[in-house]
């Protein structure tokens, strides 16, 4: 069965690719005026018609796809949906079947489908402008931007999002259409990880880079392994006899992924930008200090992730001679007090700090000690105990930084209990704060509930208490 399914694909690419007028077509597609990058499969045209890249297509639109091994292509965005068959002329756009004058077509292992069809399926215009070559989809709301004002060129940039897995770490880097995790927290979150990389529409992972066997690192790997088709498993020869170790390597065992063994000074080409491995060079009794560092670089811009490396581990990155200097830094070890040291962070540099922390941990992770060293060198910290997920984007001369929850919406989402509220001056006290013993009786009002009542009701913090 599958043999022959492999044997109908096959067939399929080679006769179709004959038909197909290949890449370098210059054909450009927007959305709603954005320019869709299209980093490995151009817009082609085949019997006339400009097929487009199935995934970039669709994601530009906002729909979720997802391609079977019998070749049907669903894409769903709201409560449209429409789905195309591989060499087949027809489509069942939300439900009602349609001729199509020509059929999707796989090339070079990418899946092409005629740009027309799907975006009106997903109730989108689409317009054609020959003398720019450009394909321009619109939903229905859409004013198009005047014809003078310069074309928004394809986003090239490199992001790194910095999944919130409570206490663990977990980095995904988006480089044009290529893809490297890095760790995916406690086992508990593999689900949460394979959601938002399915969401990114992803289906394989370049590289995939296990620092060092702790379980908040290593934990979710294998969700992730058995879901997505990973090519690559970066890892050191170290071991560990526990249950999500053991985990990982069943796993990796039923995976097709190759194994790579960190060694530093090795550098690999993602999409656009390029990573090197910095450390270790040996493996230390700690395991955190047996964390793969990697530095990633686009162009002038780059980033520093070192799993846990503590300050030996550091120290060595520092003596190494390696360029570490980096834009961006994924605060090792969580931000625990062993890790952090001024040294290293002199070295450093980073404009952007990222501590991946759990909220309320039992190991006091961010350290004072790990924040004042940040703060000294004039670092902008993000946390994921603070921030939610966070993406840091390098655009190949700098970096910038966007959160899923800003601080101030964490602080007006939190509930109080027992607060004391002074209706007279509008302040809200803990119950022990000084000025409460002081309050005359008739301002005194005990509240629970959430800060944004409160504020709301014109409400604020009392300053030296903090009660939010
Ligand atoms: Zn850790
Ligand atoms: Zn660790």
């Amino acid at each position: 069965m599958k043999i022959k399914r492999a044997f109908i694909l096959l067939f399929a690419v080679l006769c179709l690719a004959a038909a197909a007028v290949w890449a370098g077509s210059g054909i450009k597609v927007s959305v709603d005026g954005a320019y869709i990058s299209f980093t490995d499969a151009e817009p082609i045209i085949s019997n006339g018609r400009t097929m487009v890249p199935v995934r970039a297509v669709f994601e530009a639109m906002g729909a979720e796809v997802d391609f079977n091994s019998k070749g049907t292509i669903t894409g769903k965005k709201g409560n449209n949906k429409v789905e195309l068959f591989l060499g087949s002329k027809y489509i069942i756009s939300n439900g009602i079947p349609a001729a199509m004058d020509t059929a999707p077509v796989v090339i070079g292992s990418r899946a092409f489908v005629p740009a027309r069809y799907i975006a009106e399926g997903f109730g989108y215009t689409v317009g054609w402008d020959s003398q720019s070559k450009t394909v321009s989809i619109n939903s229905k709301g859409y004013a198009p931007a005047p014809v003078n004002s310069t074309p928004q060129t394809g986003n090239k940039n490199v992001k790194l999002h910095f999944i919130d897995v409570g206490q663990g770490d977990c980095t995904l880097i988006e480089d044009n259409g290529h893809y490297m995790l890095i760790d995916a927290g406690e086992t508990e979150y593999g689900k949460t990880v394979v959601s938002y990389i399915k969401n990114m529409g992803i289906t394989y992972i370049d590289y995939v880079i296990a620092t060092h066997p702790h379980s908040d690192h290593i934990g979710g790997l294998d969700d992730v392994i058995n879901t997505f088709d990973v090519k690559n498993v970066i890892m050191t020869r170290e071991e560990a006899v526990t249950a999500s170790f053991e985990s990982l390597l069943d796993a990796l065992e039923k995976s097709n992924a190759s194994i790579i063994e960190a060694k530093p000074g090795n550098s690999y080409k993602l999409g656009l930008s390029s990573f090197r491995i910095i450390a270790p060079d040996k493996l230390d009794d700690d395991s955190n200090n047996n964390s793969i560092a990697i530095r990633l670089s686009y162009k002038n811009s780059s980033a520093l992730l070192c799993g846990d490396a503590e300050k030996d581990e550091e120290l060595y990155m520092v003596r190494s001679g390696e360029n570490i200097a980096s834009d961006v830094l994924k605060v090792n070890h969580h931000g625990s007090s062993g890790s952090s040291c001024a040294e290293f962070l002199n070295k450093v540099h980073p404009k952007y700090a990222v501590i991946s922390v759990g909220k309320d941990n039992s190991y006091g992770h961010p350290s004072m000690n790990a924040l004042s060293a940040l703060n000294a060198i004039g670092a902008e910290i993000y946390r994921t105990d603070l921030n939610g997920n966070i993406v840091v984007t390098l655009t190949g001369s700098s970096a910038s930084v966007s959160v899923s929850k800003s601080e101030a919406d964490e602080r007006t989402e939190k509930t109080l209990y027992n607060v004391v509220l002074n209706t007279n001056s509008k302040k809200v006290h803990l119950s022990g704060c000084d000025s409460v013993a002081k309050m005359s009786a008739k301002n005194k009002q005990i509240f629970s509930g959430s800060v944004e009542e409160l504020i709301e009701k014109g409400y604020s913090a009392c300053g030296s208490c903090r009660p939010f």
